[in-house]
């Protein structure tokens, strides 16, 4: 099971929304199960973006110093299905993540983020509970889900942006830059 506070829940649903019907996604932070920071990353793909959600090294590097800089353990890629059902396509499960988090938006205003362990070739469901900003469980999605069925303003996304802006730019490495990281930019690129 994973935790996710309200707020960084709502990150990733309305970038998912506000992107549609292009693919969107970014990296996912924490400790052990619960997720305690979203870095929203811009699709790369220079094809159809909406059949493709793809990174660069650029954007891995930036991750490794987000996560370094915060003190988060790596958990996982998310990406949205703005069409296609939730569940990991082949080319998700190519680069042997241990996680896959994907949103569907099959009701663009009802999107479902879902959590995926993988082990070999099987995939498993795991649960993730919304937990509002103040730690109290207010939404366990696998029994009531959340209605974001709220139109998105543009006000709204320009505030959205400038927090995405900021935590960019807050991404200043304060300590001496450590080198290309573990990650495997070559496998870990584009997800479907
Ligand atoms: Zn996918």
């Amino acid at each position: 099971m994973f935790i996710i506070t309200e707020r960084q829940y709502n990150i990733i649903m309305k970038q998912a929304q506000a992107c549609y019907p292009q693919e969107s996604g970014g990296f996912l932070g924490g400790k052990e199960n619960t997720i305690l920071g979203v870095l929203p990353i811009p699709n790369k793909n220079l094809g159809d973006r909406t059949e493709t959600f793809a990174l660069t090294s650029d954007d891995i590097d930036l991750a490794y110093r987000f996560l370094v800089k915060n003190r988060l353990e790596y958990l996982g890629v998310y990406h949205s299905h703005p069409r296609g059902i939730p569940f990991p396509s082949e080319q998700d499960l190519s680069h042997n993540q241990k996680y896959l988090f994907i949103i569907g938006l099959q009701d663009r205003y009802n999107p479902e983020l879902y959590a995926w362990r993988v082990e070999g070739s099987k995939v498993y469901q795991e649960n993730i509970k919304v937990i509002s900003d103040f730690g109290a469980t207010v939404i366990d999605i696998q029994t009531g889900k959340p209605k974001l069925s709220e139109n998105i303003s543009s006000r709204e996304m320009d505030i959205i942006a400038a927090m995405i802006d900021g935590w960019i730019a807050g991404k200043e490495p304060y300590y001496k830059k450590l080198g290309p990281t573990n990650w495997d930019a070559s496998t870990f690129s584009t997800f479907a």
